[in-house]
């Protein structure tokens, strides 16, 4: 029977552990750390469990859609509710126009301005984005970094106050050390093909399907690994938690083939990001009326050291029956200071993080949040494998490619070498399942 080792027991590593059963193999799965998930994981505060990693999935492609559907939770696919985003700068909370990729906005089709546009980056700043559609389509099309690309069309306004803030709330990468051709690489062929980055844009959002963009699974997207490890127990998966492996190891030897989801068992040296994430539960009615929309990505504000707030009861209906009236659970998101490698928070006690929270909170959502009315607080330290659309990080993931494609019976998927989000990982998964069956272990 053809025997299969996997390492990494996240999302990567447990997805692909159980197609390779499903399909007859046997499956050894390795996880350096005493628990499954990965980066999925659950947060528990005063009974009330939520997702403290990943909280949702992109639905373009339909492959997680389809994994969890197969997992029986196809009925519990939800959509956020739709209330907007929000930034925050120097001069307090702005609305971030609808309508844009990464921070970048669609061309405006006509003179009437997005009031939130208008708001965010001033007149000024509008009038640079109506000229971007006149300028040279050259204009940009050589520049490597994200940064430089929005600063040679529209200005540092555009990039500080609308770009900026979605990069490192979500990315956790500066724009200047982004490249855009890796982040989204259909933009600056679009910006060739339509002659200017807005036009670029809203193509790009015409051809995304109509609905929610993003999706998870009623309860949390911790119940899809929970599924998975069920299943995986079921199909009789040997799993060895405590146990971490690297693709040399002699211990291999005895396997048929090899599916690797962390770069670190191959020898990539590349610094993972460091970032915290505080949850923080709240009994304060007075945030019904979501005052920031689903949450903020902040920009330019000194007095605030979280990169970025969900209001997680605003975003999921289904998180605020949970919580109950009134409750309000809030997500903040703490990466390290500029020069440093360690996220700035993780050196707080419980005690001075709740207190570093509670203002960030205050500040963010204009709304004031007494000590008394925080019920509890949960935090969880992440290192995230360096992210693909780092510059540089292309050179250094094609030579680990070549070295997996040169080494038979060896194959490689997951966050660190197929990019970040689910949407990307799991078709990535099937895909290395499917090669390592058909030609590397027959
Ligand atoms: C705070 C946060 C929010 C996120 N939000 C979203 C979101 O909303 N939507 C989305 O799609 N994605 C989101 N992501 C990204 C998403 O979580 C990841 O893309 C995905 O979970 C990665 O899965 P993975 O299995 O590739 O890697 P990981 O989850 O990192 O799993 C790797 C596993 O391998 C183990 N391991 C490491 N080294 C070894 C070794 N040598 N031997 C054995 N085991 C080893 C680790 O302990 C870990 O369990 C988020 C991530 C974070 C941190």
């Amino acid at each position: 029977m053809t025997h299969i080792a996997v390492i990494g027991g996240g999302i990567a590593g447990l997805a692909a552990t159980r197609r390779l059963a499903l399909a007859g193999a046997q499956v050894t799965l390795f996880e350096a750390s005493d628990r499954l998930g990965g980066m999925i994981q659950p947060g528990r505060i005063d009974n009330l469990t939520f997702d403290i990693g990943a909280e949702a999935f992109a639905v373009r492609g339909g492959a997680v859609a389809a994994l969890a559907t197969e997992l029986g939770l196809g009925d519990d696919l939800v959509a956020p509710r739709t209330l907007g985003s929000w930034a925050h700068g120097a001069a307090g909370g702005y609305r971030l126009p609808g309508g844009g990729l990464v921070g970048i906005p669609s061309a405006l089709e006509s003179e009437a301005v997005d009031p939130a546009l208008e708001a965010a980056i001033g007149a000024e700043g509008v009038a640079s984005v109506h000229a971007e559609a006149a300028l040279d389509p050259a204009i940009g099309a050589d520049a490597g970094s994200l940064a430089e690309l929005i600063r040679a069309r529209y200005g540092d306004t555009v990039l500080e106050r609308l770009v900026a803030p979605v990069v490192r709330g979500v990315y956790s990468l500066d724009p200047d050390v982004v490249d855009h051709r890796v982040l989204v690489p259909q933009l600056a062929r679009r910006l060739g093909q339509h002659g200017s980055l807005g036009a670029a844009v809203a193509s790009l959002r015409a051809a995304a399907p109509a609905g929610a963009l993003v999706n998870t699974v009623r309860g949390g997207m911790h119940r899809l690994v929970a599924a998975l490890v069920a299943e995986t127990a079921r199909l009789g998966v040997e799993v060895r938690l405590g146990e971490s492996m690297h693709v040399d190891d002699a211990r291999l030897a005895r396997f048929n083939g090899t599916l690797v989801t962390v770069g670190s068992a191959l020898g990539d040296t590349a610094e993972p990001i460091s970032a915290e994430v505080v949850a923080m539960l709240v009994d304060a009615p007075e945030l019904d009326a979501h005052p920031r929309g689903t949450g903020l990505l902040v920009a330019d504000a000194r007095e605030v050291e979280a990169k970025a707030l969900t209001h997680a009861t605003a975003k999921w209906p289904w998180l605020a029956e949970a919580a109950g009236a009134g409750r309000h659970l809030l997500r903040l998101s703490y990466g390290a200071r500029p020069g440093a490698s360690a996220a700035r928070t993780l050196e707080l006690s419980d005690g001075e993080l709740r207190t570093r929270a509670l203002a960030d909170a205050t500040t963010l959502l204009g709304t004031p949040l007494p000590e008394r009315q925080v019920v509890g607080l949960a935090r969880q330290h992440w290192r995230i494998p360096a992210p693909s659309a780092r510059l540089g990080r292309p050179a250094e993931l094609a030579a680990l490619r070549e070295r997996i494609a040169n080494t038979p019976r060896l194959e490689a998927a997951g966050t660190w070498i197929d990019g970040t989000g689910l949407a990307l990982v799991i078709p990535a998964v099937d895909r290395a399942v499917e090669r390592l069956l058909a030609a590397k272990v027959s």
